[in-house]
């Protein structure tokens, strides 16, 4: 079978190999069988091993959802009665974790700073001194509605130096940038199949340490659907997920994972910043700027500003792009007008030059100066 091959250069879901899209082609099978049990069971430790964990500390558990789910489970999860949260909030994707805090009446501290900068480590260092009820530290390792990556080893040894558990959302650097979850300082990370592993939407997981996840058995009830422990115990029990689990997303999860290990995790790592070095090649050709300094950006995603020419329109560049196989995303920065391009997905520097000449035609045809005006 041929599929026409797309190059998505948004964040997510990413282009994937025509190996996992056919691999969700199987004949019907009910997810309680003791077969598919056995995919979970080969899934569950080869997320542990993705994020070099010791399989006597850590587990992981997977969820039907997006990504977000993943957020939403850790945070009402894994907080102890009359603690805190702290949330190092320096983009979109810590705002929606503040958010989640809000929705289910967590008591949290938003430390939140510039979406253009690092965190200042003396100021969480500072906000942990001084409230000793704080029990889980929060924060996103890569935030991708601008590139940005945080430092999230020096945060996760302030975490446990002041007692308190570390939770990172690396659902846009796992499988992509190397983690190990013990020299990271991470007690829980997540992602979706979707990102860094290049397969389908609509399975979660959450790789962690199991004593903490035992432990939270005693915390406060706060979701049924979303509760990590309840999720956990049945996985433990059963060999399966409590709930309809999404069953041809793993199927090309399983095959994902597969291609995961064959390529490698240095090979892989090598090749997104490949794709991300054509990219800033290609940008500087027709002279786009970007808004994140260079040396804090993750290498997987660049956030472009709007060039200033009464020409230019985004929906109009955007529809050229897409009509010729390449699919380009907004900005998601309150401030400052963005588009960004991103190298997740099973995509080469090829793949990039081959869209800079769509795109520079595409410029032109809406009369776009070259290079573009700031
Ligand atoms: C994609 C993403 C998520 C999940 O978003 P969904 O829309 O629920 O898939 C969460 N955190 C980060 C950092 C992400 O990039």
């Amino acid at each position: 079978m041929e599929i026409e091959r797309k190059i998505l250069l948004n964040p997510g879901p990413a282009t994937t190999t025509d190996t996992v899209k056919l691999a969700q082609v199987v004949p019907d099978i009910c997810p309680r069988e003791k077969e598919f049990a056995d995919i979970l069971k080969q899934m569950r430790k080869d997320l542990v091993k993705v994020v070099h964990g010791d399989s006597d500390k850590y587990t992981s558990v997977l969820f039907c959802g997006s990504g977000t789910i993943n957020i939403d489970i850790c945070l009402n999860s894994l907080l102890p009665a009359d603690k805190k949260v702290l949330v190092i909030n320096n983009g979109a994707y810590s705002s929606r974790a503040v958010e989640v805090c809000e929705y289910y009446g967590l008591p949290h501290i938003d430390l939140s700073s510039s979406v253009y900068e690092l965190p200042d480590l003396n100021r969480v260092e500072e906000t942990l001194k001084e409230n000793p009820d704080i029990a889980m530290v929060y924060t996103t390792h890569h935030e991708t509605g601008t590139g940005l990556l945080n430092p999230i080893r020096a945060i996760g040894a302030l975490a446990h130096e002041y007692g308190s558990i570390f939770v990172v959302d690396t659902t846009s650097s796992l499988g992509m940038i190397p983690l190990d979850i013990e020299q990271d300082n991470i007690d829980f990370c997540m992602a979706s199949a979707q990102k860094g592993l290049m397969s389908m939407t609509g399975l979660s997981f959450i790789i962690g340490n199991t004593e903490l996840i035992k432990k939270s058995k005693e915390y406060p009830k706060r979701s049924y659907y979303c509760n990590l422990y309840l999720q956990y115990n049945y996985f433990e029990k059963t060999g399966e997920m409590h709930f309809t689990p999404p069953v041809q997303t793993v199927y090309a999860t399983q095959q994902a994972l597969k291609e995961y290990f064959e390529e490698g995790e240095e090979a892989k790592f090598a090749r997104h910043r490949r794709v991300f070095d054509a990219i800033h090649a290609g940008l500087d050709s027709l002279g786009f700027r970007d808004v994140i300094k260079r040396e804090w950006q993750s290498g997987l995603v660049v956030s472009v500003l709007y060039p200033n020419d009464p020409n230019w329109d985004f929906e109009k560049v955007h529809d050229y792009c897409y009509e010729h196989g390449f699919t380009i995303y907004p900005g998601k920065i309150s401030t400052t007008n963005t588009f960004r391009l991103c190298a997740l997905g099973n995509i080469d520097e090829k793949d990039i030059e081959h869209f800079f000449e769509i795109l520079q035609i595409g410029l032109k045809s809406n009369n776009i100066h070259i290079p573009v005006n700031y």
